[in-house]
């Protein structure tokens, strides 16, 4: 394989006129065809709207996104409603996305930029790039998208695609490799088509330019790009085998009394920071399941239960880790011993619904809801299938 366009490093400086201006047109006439029509589209000018859809937009699925993104916007159109609101509302409104720092860093954020800066967007890199949660890849977007400013955007399409038109080998996640592509990145912006021309990499690398199966024949870059004139177009980039899977149980115990069951909030940091769940623990090696839903109640809720019988299992998978939730019912037998979060509710399961959960807790409420109406049908069975 050649190693760069005309046979040389991909070096943006000695990028010719032509195959820029290439690049260029032929991107741009691609997208203005073929751009799909997605909701924060229609607010491209905004930046409160752009930022909200590409922080929801990292590791996370269009189709996905889209469903949230709408729930958001009817009920924070503004940044300033996003201020005002508890952070709680935000949590909930978020729950299932993943990645719950990314919401409290855009509520924290808001806050600071409805107090410093008078509920408007700085335009400046530099005021920007200080709120909470902008990093390089989302102080691009708002400034290139919003702004119209020459300011790259490299996610994971834009590595692909530049990786496979420029021949870059080596992680393109590390550098030299990854200071190439941000280079290449900002020198083939066109003046005054920021906007365009990022979101149109963006969806070449989404649409046509697959991670396994490129549509070579289709492309618009096929006449400049080195990987899509070789034998195996997928050989870059150069992706180094990822991290091992770790698996992992964890163990939920629903402590019910009367119609309520027992929920603790999470710290506000971290992993899940500042969702509600049933009490749950890490299974430790040589520690069977009802002891380690023994131990949650114990130690995460300041409860001695006796355990009913196991309520189902959740799969969730979160970066590398693939973790399996088992949910227990148990019976409380008295309040006592433990150290023990303050944050505990006794709740309704209908309460408990309108607050924000985690993916798998949100998942491990719907069994227990079904497991409860089974009963009420005088058909209890353990465990249920999910
Ligand atoms: S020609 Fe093929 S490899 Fe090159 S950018 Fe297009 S789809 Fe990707």
């Amino acid at each position: 394989m050649r190693d760069g366009v005309n046979g040389k490093a991909a070096n943006p400086s000695e990028l010719t006129a032509e195959t820029r201006e290439a690049f260029q047109n032929n991107l741009l006439d691609w997208y203005r065809e073929n751009r799909r029509e997605l909701p924060w589209r229609q607010r491209e000018d905004d930046p409160y709207a752009v930022w909200v859809s590409e922080v929801m937009l990292q590791q996370t699925q269009v189709k996905t996104v889209i469903p949230y993104y709408e729930r958001w916007m009817s009920r924070f159109p503004t940044l300033k409603d996003l201020a005002e609101a508890p952070l709680e509302e935000v949590l909930r409104l978020w729950a299932g996305l993943g990645y719950y720092a990314r919401a409290r860093n855009l509520h924290r954020a808001a806050q600071q930029v409805a107090a410093e800066y008078n509920g408007v967007v700085p335009t400046d890199p530099e005021q920007l790039g200080r709120l909470p949660g902008i990093g390089r890849y989302t102080l691009g977007a708002v400034l290139s998208i919003a702004f119209q400013q020459k300011a790259a955007i490299v996610d994971a399409n834009v590595m692909r695609v530049l990786s496979r038109v420029f021949g870059i080998e080596g992680d393109p996640k590390a550098n030299p490799a990854n200071a190439r592509i941000w280079a290449l990145a900002e020198s083939l912006i066109p003046d005054g088509r920021a906007r365009d021309f990022n979101q149109a990499l963006m969806e070449l690398g989404a649409l046509v330019c697959a991670p396994s199966d490129p549509n070579c024949e289709d492309c618009p870059l096929l006449n400049v790009c080195v990987a899509g004139n070789s034998l195996d177009p997928t050989v870059l980039p150069q992706i180094p085998a990822g991290k091992r899977t770790v698996h992992v149980t964890h163990v939920s115990t629903i402590i019910r009394l009367d119609r309520r069951v027992l929920i603790i909030q999470r710290p506000p940091h971290g992993l899940w920071g500042g969702l509600w769940e049933f009490p749950r623990r890490v299974c430790e090696p040589r520690e069977t399941p009802e002891e380690c839903a023994r131990r949650a109640a114990r130690e995460a809720a300041g409860m001695q239960v006796r355990i009913v019988g196991p309520v189902g299992t959740v799969k969730h998978a979160v970066t590398h880790h693939a973790i399996t939730l088992l949910g227990y019912e148990a019976q409380l037998i008295s309040e006592q011993g433990g150290k023990h979060t303050p944050a505990v509710r006794w709740v309704t399961l209908e309460e408990m619904g309108t607050l924000p959960l985690s993916a798998p807790q949100a998942v491990l409420r719907e069994t227990y809801l079904r497991c409860l109406e089974r009963e009420n049908a005088g058909g209890r069975q353990y465990p249920l299938p999910l």
